[in-house]
């Protein structure tokens, strides 16, 4: 679903420029004060949890941990719900860990801002279906498309409680924008030929399955008019595909899209320690948040 080549058409409103600096805020926490935070930097990781606990309290929301062990380590997903007239769950997640070696601005600094972002928007004003807003734990190696990766134990739990997720959105390094000719690559030959090769759009990306909830966010987030987009379903086998948290809702049947700015494919910074908070381009993330606010509020209507 390739889309047209929308510019940056206005200046930032003032809540877009709020939120802008919102999310550099919490990014600069993230992967610069709080920087590497996985496993084998355990003090870090905990850090990231309380500091995005504290995030979600502060606007009246009550975090829950859903913790697993993992090699004797205490590891939480972190979960806030905003409960709407309807049982059914749109879900919002993105992972807070960093792979090792890198202090994960980007990756996945910029979700995990995204999400906190979203909830101070979201808290106090219900929504028909149910709000679930998760940061996830151990996306990254050796735990990636693992059991014991954060969102497959979350996921799977889902299962166990009968959870009715209408709609999962995985935020995946949303942060990261480049103009310059040849600055987007693809996994697969053939794509390059379909899509843009100029590194400033945002991604939608889905399985086959879930290719109707793709479109439905897509086209509500191109009303927006304001940063590119484009979607693609494409089997999960094809690398990228299913590089982050949306492939463990798959695993358990749910519909799952991720939102990203490709990571790897474009992004030099991708998994290294220079994925610092510099990289990012805040004007285009906040559109990127910005649309996917509405995004929500349609799927969370009836
Ligand atoms: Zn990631």
């Amino acid at each position: 679903m390739p889309g047209k080549n929308v510019r940056i058409a206005a200046p930032l409103s003032a809540d877009e420029i709020k939120l802008r600096e919102e999310l550099r805020a919490d990014v600069e926490m993230l992967g610069g004060q709080i920087g590497e935070r996985n496993l084998i930097r355990y003090s870090q990781l905990n850090g990231a949890v309380e500091f995005i606990e504290n995030s979600f309290s502060r606007v009246g929301l009550q975090p829950r941990r859903d913790t697993y062990e993992v090699n004797g380590h205490a590891c939480h997903n972190l979960e806030v719900e905003i409960r709407g007239v309807r049982p059914e769950i749109v879900l919002i997640g993105a992972h807070y860990d960093s792979v090792v070696g890198a202090p994960g601005a980007n990756d996945n600094g910029s979700g995990v801002a995204a999400t906190l972002a979203l909830a101070r928007r979201f808290a106090g004003r219900p929504t028909s279906k149910t709000l679930r807003l998760v940061a996830f734990v151990n996306e990254e190696p050796p735990f990636f498309q693992t059991p014991q990766m954060g969102s497959f134990v979350y996921a799977s739990r889902c299962i166990q409680h009968g959870d009715k997720i209408a709609a999962m959105i995985s935020l995946e390094t949303i942060g990261h924008f480049s103009d310059a000719p040849h600055s987007q690559s693809y996994p697969a030959p053939g794509l390059g030929t379909f899509y843009p090769t100029t590194g400033n759009f945002i991604g939608f990306v889905s399985n086959v399955g879930s290719r109707q909830l793709l479109r439905r966010a897509l086209s509500v987030f191109r009303a927006q008019e304001k940063l590119p987009s484009e979607g693609a379903s494409l089997p999960a086998f094809i690398p990228g595909v299913s590089w982050s948290d949306q492939w463990a809702f798959w695993q358990h049947g749910y519909p799952a899209i991720m939102v990203t700015d490709t990571a790897p494919f474009r992004y030099a910074h991708y998994h290294k320690p220079t994925d610092t908070p510099d990289k990012l381009d805040y004007d285009r993330f906040a559109l990127v948040v910005s649309g996917m606010e509405k995004v929500i509020r349609d799927l969370a209507a009836n």
